[in-house]
């Protein structure tokens, strides 16, 4: 650990005492290096860590939207919450385009992904994170993200939409290709 000023340090011991040194996830119970998380991302004004100098009454408020979470449930978290807000804007990064082909009798889907965009970008690494930490492709990487996000109500869209319903897909993905 970098070494802190001595403002900083206390800063931190009353963080630590105020939140409680312990990783939030439910049933966790870990105390070892843990790491400052915004419970609600949305609410974010700055980083607590980046700013442990500043005077306690400055930080109070921005401590209050935080938690301690483990490496762990920190990572896993982190990759939801980024889910989450491409989901928000996803229709501005992502396209799928959907075809069938007659000699397959497949319906295809068709991912598209602009990684000139910011959303697109962060997407575009997680995927290969994805891809990296579970040893798969690319396109699986695509296909085991959308299960972990689609919810009940939105894979019964999708296994519509699988029957060739192109109309569920783009109420999906606010309004499909482009
Ligand atoms: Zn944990």
């Amino acid at each position: 650990m970098k070494s802190m000023t001595p403002c900083a340090a206390k800063n931190w011991d009353r963080i630590k005492l105020r939140l409680g040194y312990e990783c939030a996830e439910p049933g966790c119970n870990c105390t070892e290096n843990l790491q400052l998380d915004h419970k609600n991302p949305l609410t974010k004004k700055f980083d607590v860590k980046s700013r442990l100098s500043c005077k306690w009454v400055n930080l109070i408020d921005e401590v209050d939207k935080c938690q301690f979470l483990c490496e762990k449930h920190h990572d896993k978290k982190t990759r939801n919450e980024d889910w989450e807000v491409i989901q928000y804007k996803r229709k501005e990064c992502i396209w799928l385009d959907f075809s069938y082909n007659p000699l397959l009798d497949e319906h295809q889907v068709h991912f598209t992904l602009d990684i000139h965009k910011k959303t697109g970008k962060k997407l575009y690494k997680i995927l290969c994170k994805i891809s990296e930490d579970q040893n798969c492709s690319f396109n699986d990487a695509v296909e085991k993200l959308m299960d972990m996000t689609f919810n009940e109500d939105n894979l019964s869209k999708l296994k519509r939409a699988k029957r060739g319903e192109k109309n569920e897909f783009s109420h999906l993905f606010n309004g499909g290709k482009k």
